[in-house]
């Protein structure tokens, strides 16, 4: 039997879906991929995440947010839209939200002010927050430590994990689960494979990211929900148990996560 994946983390609202988005769900289900969360980055994709959890309902649920990159560009309403549709049946999680000192494309002071406010709206909806962090992880974890030491756990997950392990640390000691996407595969990827090696089964999600940065061996294609078998295999040799062990756990991990059925 197929072993049954979730795919925690694809921008399947992405244009470079639209040619072929039916098709791309039916492969994600007969490669055992039975239940994706697309994931929004700014207010007009959160509204079209959410539109596609609701025309894929056995498939697709969705999260509402803004990304740290998106936040200087975001309209004056964009936060009041994302608030508005936090409490859509078809959402399940706020981000991804975070912070990014790879791209320049937001001022820091504001991409901490918007992902304060996801964390505050996380905790008023009870709602699980997608993280994303790029050449941040000192001040992501500072951010979520203090928020910590505030107002106890928030529920979350430090998505496409690329950190060191003193941060993979930090966040699995503040409740979070990490979520490893397909750069896992790559030949250079030694360090983040050594750190996924050590991460407890029961805090283990896996993601594609797509349409970026798809595995070995279909790296340099579209990537799409299919592929997450791949980054579950990698992930399964490094953790030394089989693919459907592995599939059981992190799809166990992400239903308790996001509140799925
Ligand atoms: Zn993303």
């Amino acid at each position: 039997m197929t072993p049954f994946l979730i795919d925690t983390h694809a921008h399947l609202d992405d244009e470079r879906f639209d040619a072929d988005r039916p098709e791309v769900l039916d492969r994600a289900r007969a490669a055992g991929v039975g239940t994706i969360l697309v994931i929004a980055t700014t207010a007009a994709t959160s509204v079209r995440c959410v539109e596609l959890a609701t025309h894929y309902p056995e498939q697709l649920h969705a999260t509402v947010g803004i990304q740290p990159n998106h936040v200087a560009e975001a309209e004056a309403d964009a936060w009041d839209c994302v608030c508005q549709l936090a409490t859509h049946p078809r959402v399940v999680a706020l981000g991804e939200t975070g912070l990014d000192r790879y791209w320049d494309h937001t001022p820091f002071a504001q991409q901490e002010d918007f992902f304060a406010r996801h964390l505050d709206l996380a905790r008023r909806h009870k709602l699980p927050v997608v993280i994303h962090c790029r050449e941040a992880e000192g001040d992501t974890v500072r951010m979520l430590r203090d928020d910590y030491d505030r107002h106890g756990p928030v529920r979350g997950v430090m998505h496409s994990f690329t950190g060191a392990q003193a941060t993979a640390e930090q966040c699995l000691a503040m409740g979070l689960y990490l979520s490893f996407a397909g750069m896992l595969t790559y030949k250079n990827a030694q360090n983040l494979r050594d750190v996924a090696a050590r991460v407890p089964l029961d805090r283990l999600l896996v993601e594609t990211d797509c349409p970026y940065l798809a595995p070995v061996p279909v790296r340099g294609q579209r990537n799409e929900p299919a592929f997450v078998v791949h980054t579950a295999t990698c992930l399964a040799n490094l953790q030394q148990v089989d693919l459907p062990t592995l599939a059981e756990h992190t799809t166990h991990n992400a239903r308790t996560l996001f509140g799925l059925r």
